[in-house]
């Protein structure tokens, strides 16, 4: 009889592994606190308007393409992802713009905007980022890190890389003027990090987008979500929903199955948690016994992302100019992040993500309406900020932002509303202290010093997702699927 797996949540992360798994011949089932699937990538309808709750950008496709290839199935036939020409939009706080592709034309004409010298820097930026690419993600992205030798191994070729720089430090070895480098170093931000503190590895980023472009899924990332359940339909994966796992029971170094709702026993010989770790280590594991000190310390020393406030709004006035991803960046950016990840305190001088997906996707809105979300980098709870005060404050804030800059007028035009706060996260997707990507991607806290893939307490309990190795957005947690390869 094949062994059974248990798969705790449905974030990518939860449905890449149940597929991969599933197709090595295991019993798996996967369990989910919600009503529907996505985790982070929940997809939220209010009224007319549909939104993703979160991810937007998909940049390594072929990631998702396999999934369905382990199938002998065409991802194709599933879902269509369409590559964007226009990637992001940055918006500078005096109104300047930044479009930023991967069509070296336009890029040579949107650096000299800013500076003349800084295009022959860029290219040597990108040549360099390659080399961080091939030792970070082609080699090791799939790689467990479960002994510290095989650390010890990298760290030769990732001090040759520069990796004990900071992302912010590297891109200004390359670029001189001050906007450009916020454009070109803001990449840790899209993964839980500040650029003054995150590992220089994390340039990877920036060169896996000219490798593969960047994608959009049309009918919003959601569908996606849908495919992959289709697919896991198809397969015969059970799927149980509303069901939150209070318990993971384990005995002596084995894990022996899940307690759901307080209330049902689930055995199994093996688990894979997509929950965050260290809420795991925290709540669902009971006994801790086994844990031992440098296990506490290492819980006790993580440092953990920002929070997002994340507003969804519809507006029946369409903004046709407005790209379908935009940054905008307010007037502070070093002191600015340190007031999120160190200070943890709210700032008015923000900067923020806009998303209109009805710029390629016109179905995701109304008749000559607009469906958009604004996410902003916020302290995580740690910070106390009572959000059941603070939220309503803060959105008319940002609303007042936008209207006075990129959304002309938005304020008389928002049709339907509700935002997210840390709270969100922390209590619904059970991310400690409301954190929005797990802790944080530093290089203290990456590869052997993050969360190992396969538990450093029980041998037959294993992580993917955000909080494990190699780290969070889509193209890590499905990498984190992968890493489960070594093991099964
Ligand atoms: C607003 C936002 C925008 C983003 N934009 C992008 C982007 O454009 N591109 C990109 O690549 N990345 C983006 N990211 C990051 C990316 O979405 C995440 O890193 C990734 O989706 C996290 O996946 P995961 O596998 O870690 O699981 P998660 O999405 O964190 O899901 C975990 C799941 O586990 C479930 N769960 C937790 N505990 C239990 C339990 N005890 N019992 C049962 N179920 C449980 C939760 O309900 C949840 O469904 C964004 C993130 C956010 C929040």
């Amino acid at each position: 009889m094949a062994k059974k797996i248990i798969v705790i949540g449905s974030g990518f992360g939860g449905l890449a592994s149940s597929l991969r798994l599933k197709a090595k011949g295991y019993d798996v089932t996967l369990v989910e606190k919600h009503p529907d699937l996505g985790g982070r990538a929940r997809v939220f309808k209010r009224g007319d308007f549909t939104y993703d709750g979160g991810p937007t950008v998909i940049t390594a496709p072929y990631l998702f393409e396999e999934l369905f290839g382990l199938f002998n199935k065409n991802i194709a036939d599933y879902v269509k992802i369409v590559p964007l020409d226009l990637w992001y939009r940055f918006v500078f706080s005096d109104g300047q713009t930044f479009d930023y592709s991967g069509d070296e034309k336009s890029m040579k004409k949107e650096i000299k905007k800013f500076s003349d010298k800084d295009f022959k820097g860029y290219n040597d930026l990108v040549n360099f980022t390659e080399k961080i690419f091939h030792k970070g993600f082609t080699d090791l992205s799939d790689k467990p890190f479960n002994n510290l030798s095989f650390m010890l191994k990298q760290i030769p070729s990732l001090l040759s890389l520069k990796s004990y720089k900071s992302v912010y430090k590297l891109v200004s070895n390359y670029i001189s003027d001050e906007k450009l480098r916020r454009v070109f170093s803001m990449h840790p931000l899209l993964v839980g990090g500040n650029p003054f503190t995150t590992t220089s590895i994390y340039t990877l980023i920036l060169f896996l987008e000219k490798k593969w472009g960047i994608h959009y899924s049309m009918g919003g990332t959601g569908k996606l979500v849908k495919a992959l359940e289709k697919l896991m339909k198809e397969e015969n994966i059970e799927i149980i929903k509303e069901a939150e796992v209070t318990e993971i029971i384990s005995a002596n170094k084995r894990v022996e199955g899940v307690k759901i709702n307080n209330s049902k026993i689930i055995d199994c010989d093996y688990i894979v948690c997509n929950s965050d770790p260290p809420n795991v280590y925290k709540n669902l594991i009971k006994s801790k016994k086994n844990y031992n000190f440098l296990f506490k310390q290492k819980m006790k020393r993580m440092d953990y992302s920002m929070g997002l406030f994340v507003y969804y709004f519809g507006s029946k006035k369409q903004y046709k100019d407005v790209a379908h991803h935009t940054i905008y960046f307010g007037n502070s950016y070093e002191k600015h992040l340190d007031k999120i990840f160190e200070d943890k305190k709210l700032s008015e001088d923000v900067s923020y993500y806009l998303h209109r997906p009805s710029a390629t996707d016109p179905n995701m809105a109304p008749n000559n309406q607009d469906a958009f979300y604004v996410l902003v980098p916020v302290p995580n709870n740690l910070s106390n900020i009572n959000w059941s005060k603070e939220g309503e404050k803060f959105k008319n804030l940002i609303l007042d932002k936008m209207d006075k800059s990129i959304l002309p007028d938005i304020k008389k035009n928002v049709v339907s509303d509700f935002y997210l706060t840390p709270d969100y996260f922390e209590k619904e997707l059970a991310t400690l202290h409301g954190s929005g990507f797990s802790i944080q991607p530093k290089f203290s806290q990456s590869a052997y010093f993050r969360f190992h893939n396969q538990s450093e307490i029980f041998k037959n309990l294993y992580f993917v997702g955000a909080g494990t190795h190699p780290g969070a957005g889509m193209p890590g947690v499905l990498s984190s699927a992968k890493v489960l390869d070594n093991f099964f």
